[in-house]
């Protein structure tokens, strides 16, 4: 069983032009390992702090890039660091996790997207392992490059 834990997260991209603040509980903390993830974060995997949209104040220009036709993913534009991701009909956003000034402060609950984990990669952890909900994409176009 788990307390609901309002937390207060600060963070921000590698320049520092970009900050965010948000409050409240951020929920399904996990890493995905999807195809999207990778590429958008440039490495094995990404990790994810979900919170409310309205509970997340920014400060600076977030830029966005529209990864499909249901999504977006923020990232700094001075430094490249990529910040969020979320649905457009969501109230939730995903902060990444390597962006808070204290990413020690929260801790991921599960794997997303397993089915595209690097095979050589392996956790020490005993968290779930979900792959991803074709269901869900259904109809979603990837604006992604994929040559
Ligand atoms: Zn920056
Ligand atoms: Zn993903």
């Amino acid at each position: 069983m788990k307390e609901p834990q309002t937390k207060i997260l600060v963070g921000g991209c590698q320049c520092g032009a970009v900050r965010y603040r948000a409050e409240g509980q951020p929920r399904k903390i996990h890493y995905c390992h999807c195809r999207m993830c990778q590429r958008a974060v440039g490495n094995m995997f990404a990790a994810f702090v979900p919170m409310r949209q309205d509970q997340v104040t920014w400060e600076g220009p977030l830029s966005l890039f529209r990864s499909s036709s249901v999504a977006q993913r923020g990232f700094c534009k001075s430094c490249g660091t990529p910040l969020s991701f979320a649905y457009d009909k969501s109230a939730w956003i995903c902060l990444s996790l390597g962006s808070l000034d204290e990413p020690t402060a929260v801790r991921p609950e599960f794997h997303y997207g397993v089915e595209n984990q690097m095979p050589w990669l392996h956790f020490a952890d005993n968290l779930p392992r979900e792959r991803t909900n074709e269901a869900e994409l259904s109809g979603l176009i990837s604006y992604q490059y994929n040559p």
